[in-house]
């Protein structure tokens, strides 16, 4: 059996679920992260075996001038997940905040620092990186 993990938009349209997730997820400080997840950060992880269990034509997506794609509840507006330019739906990266339970995921980064907030203290425990995760 394995083991799924499910998550939910904040009106509940919109269920899906995983069965694992990416071992790398970083809170990414950019201001399109910041301002599509209406928050200090906002953090995607990608996963694998995910099924949307209902609320699919709910789901609209936001393509940004430079091609990315965020994906979010048509009738919430909750921020569910994000692409790469021209990436099907199957290559979604979830927001790790739409997840109704503990999920496996350690959050080892932050990334695209140097576009944080003024007002946002970021933590000294995880490494941070001004731009993008260099391995
Ligand atoms: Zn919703
Ligand atoms: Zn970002």
């Amino acid at each position: 059996m394995t083991t799924k993990y499910k998550g939910t938009c904040l009106c509940g349209s919109i269920t899906f679920s995983v069965e694992g997730f990416s071992e790398q997820a970083a809170h990414c400080y950019c201001s399109m992260c910041r301002k599509f997840h209406g928050a200090a950060f906002g953090t995607l992880v990608a996963v694998n075996g995910l099924k949307w269990l209902s609320g699919v034509d709910q789901l609209k997506d936001y393509v940004a001038p430079n091609g990315t794609i965020r994906t979010f509840c048509n009738t919430c507006g909750s921020s569910l997940g994000f692409r790469v330019a021209d990436a099907p739906i199957e290559e979604i990266e979830l927001a790790i905040a739409s997840f109704d339970e503990d999920i496996p995921v350690n959050i080892d980064a932050q990334i695209y620092t140097k576009y944080k907030a003024n007002w946002c203290e970021l933590q000294n425990d995880l490494p941070a990186f001004g731009d993008e995760r260099k391995s």
